[in-house]
């Protein structure tokens, strides 16, 4: 079942993950808002809801899932479950270069899906693109839940997204959170 752009943003909301603040995002960007869908993922319901909504609006089959770790983790697999299809994910490696470790690996001629929780600059899903392109994988469609790009990020395949949000996000450099002295937050996995 498709689900509406704001009941999306409702569950966020209800699970407590649309946060306030001032925030340091994954792409060093600092924002106002931080939507942390660990908190929404934690409940399997959504999970699977999501992930079945994002295999839909993919509109593709593909023959594996693919998603940069940590975010992609839960979102990828509920959507490879609806697909009927495998997961696998990427993870940087010493260089800090996204690879497949723990055995995991693809074949020249099939084609994915990459998946993430949030694309902000779409940064880490083009990272996985480059490394399936450069064994052979055609990339037919990318998804997340989250757009927080405006709809801007452009990933050099087809993309689709949940839900779309606006949110503004400021150079540190020109931050005016950072302006008023207000500590910033890493709220994400990474460490800072
Ligand atoms: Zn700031």
């Amino acid at each position: 079942m498709a689900l509406s752009s704001d009941s999306v943003f409702d569950t966020f909301r209800h699970t407590g993950a649309f946060l306030n603040g001032h925030f340091r995002l994954s792409s060093g960007l600092h924002s106002p808002q931080y939507l942390q869908c660990a908190l929404v993922l934690a409940h399997p319901q959504h999970a699977e809801s999501m992930g079945r909504a994002l295999a839909e609006a993919l509109g593709v089959q593909p023959d594996v899932v693919v998603s940069p770790a940590m975010g992609g983790l839960i979102i990828g697999h509920e959507v490879a479950r609806a697909l009927g299809v495998r997961h696998i994910f990427t993870e940087r490696d010493a260089e800090r270069k996204m690879a497949f470790r723990r055995g995991f690996g693809v074949e020249a001629g099939q084609k994915a899906v990459v998946i993430e929780d949030v694309i902000t600059t779409g940064g880490s899903s083009v990272e996985v693109i480059k490394l399936l392109r450069s064994a052979g994988v055609e990339v037919l469609a990318a998804g997340s839940i989250i757009d927080r790009s405006g709809g801007r990020a452009d990933l050099g395949v087809p993309r689709v997204a949940l839900a779309t949000l606006d949110a503004v996000a400021y150079d540190p450099a020109e931050c005016p959170l950072c302006g008023q002295g207000i500590p910033v937050v890493k709220p994400g996995s990474r460490p800072a």
